[in-house]
């Protein structure tokens, strides 16, 4: 990825507290339902969406990385099938889905690749990041879009979503897609402003919390029961997905979206909610790793890469030396020096076979190994944490430890 990130301002303009938004790396703007169509037409809001665009533009100007979470597909398709009023029986929500879905992927392709930006669209059902397979595919495709320079436009899978398992609202797959793309901001655009110390309708003393940095039962209990009318995320699921992406070490927002330039009026200074975590989205990810209670396996290092993993280099199939345990793709292990030490764990990029079978050899011949073009690392740095300190681990490795943030 990215020299280009040198080339980003690096300060937030001083009114405002938006220092995680101008600041990340790469972010995840979510849009809700009640912005993205107007109320009575069942269409596109177009004036406003292109005000949208043009703030995700100035993002990526600056060298930010965007992704974009899109809800819309159900109310742009129900009307056009004539569904008007009331709530939608599953099977007639998955097929204004299926009308909406087009629809919506078409208003962005549109309006973004009249600047030049290619769009690219990911569906994604709530198994997708529940199974580690799954995940981690979901979880390349996004790396290799966004590192070809499309902009994801991401929405749950609705037209085959069930009810037992699809996220139904997409504040949390929100969520989960900063946790699987690493981003360190996220950005919930709905029809409400953030998080009130109390129902606004209710208490004329209600304010909005500027700043959360723990998530305590006094925090739940503000959340209480909102409703949109359009969208189906209330502040229950805006807190489920605060969870979410602060343990995953990534800032989130909760902002009114409704006006015009919403990312840029928060840059500005409007009010808001940010949930602050305590990591980065690196060291939630090594703090997770490091924590693994059963390594699935462990891979024993050469001298030589020893000294590289000490450096902070990424472990490569030239300086294995063996494997043992039964592990997939994407199990945690250990990573044992010589005698048998161990001296850090990873997230392996290789099952044990494919490991076995690539030991000692040079990247460059992986492919013909395996009849397959993996990654270049058996263990990459971002994925690798030092266990300086740690007690030699005699223990035979267990069950595989699943679902890295
Ligand atoms: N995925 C749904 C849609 O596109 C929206 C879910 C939500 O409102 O959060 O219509």
């Amino acid at each position: 990825m990215s020299n280009a990130y040198s080339f980003r301002t690096m300060t937030a303009p001083a009114r405002s507290n938006a220092a995680p938004l101008v600041q990340a790396r790469r972010l995840v703007v979510k849009v809700g339902s009640a912005l993205l169509v107007g109320g009575e037409s069942g269409r596109v809001n177009r004036a406003w969406l292109e005000t949208l665009v043009e703030d995700l533009l100035r993002l990526r100007k600056r060298a930010q990385q965007v992704i974009l979470v899109s809800s819309g597909a159900i109310a742009l398709g129900r009307r056009r099938l004539g569904l008007r009023r009331g709530a939608l029986r599953l099977e007639e929500s998955q097929a204004a889905a299926a009308v909406g879905q087009i629809r919506l992927a078409a208003a962005y392709k549109e309006l973004l690749e009249e600047h030049g930006v290619t769009v690219a669209q990911m569906l994604l059902t709530l198994e997708d990041s529940e199974r580690r397979r799954r995940y981690l595919n979901a979880r390349a495709t996004l790396e290799a879009l966004l590192t070809l320079g499309a902009l994801p436009v991401i929405n749950e899978n609705d037209t085959v979503a069930t009810a037992e398992i699809r996220y139904g609202d997409n504040d949390r797959l929100a969520a989960r897609v900063a946790q699987m793309a690493g981003a360190d901001c996220l950005v919930l655009l709905s029809d409400v402003a953030g998080l009130y110390s109390a129902d606004p309708n209710k208490d004329a003393r209600a304010r909005i919390l500027p700043e959360v940095r723990r998530i305590t039962p006094e925090i739940e209990a503000m959340a209480g029961r909102s409703a949109s009318a359009v969208g189906s995320g209330g502040m229950t699921a805006k807190l489920l997905a605060a969870k979410i992406a602060v343990a995953a070490g990534c800032h989130m927002c909760i902002a009114a979206g409704h006006h015009k330039h919403p990312l840029r009026r928060l840059e500005e200074g409007a009010e808001c909610t940010w949930f602050v975590p305590s990591a980065t989205p690196v060291a939630a990810r090594k703090q997770w790793i490091a924590g693994t209670l059963r390594p699935a396996g462990a891979i024993t290092i050469d001298a030589g890469a020893e000294r590289a993993l000490l450096e902070g280099k990424s472990l490569l199939p030239a300086g294995v030396t063996g494997a043992r345990g039964r592990f997939e793709r994407g199990d945690t292990v250990s990573v044992l020096a010589g005698d048998g030490a161990e001296i850090a764990r990873g997230i392996v990029a290789y099952s044990d076979a494919d490991a076995a079978r690539i030991m000692g050899r040079q990247s460059s011949e992986i492919e013909a190994l395996l009849g397959f073009r993996g990654r270049d690392e058996m263990i990459h740095r971002d994925d690798l944490v030092l266990m300086r300190g740690a007690a030699t681990t005699g223990a035979a490795p267990g069950a595989a430890a699943r679902q890295a943030p």
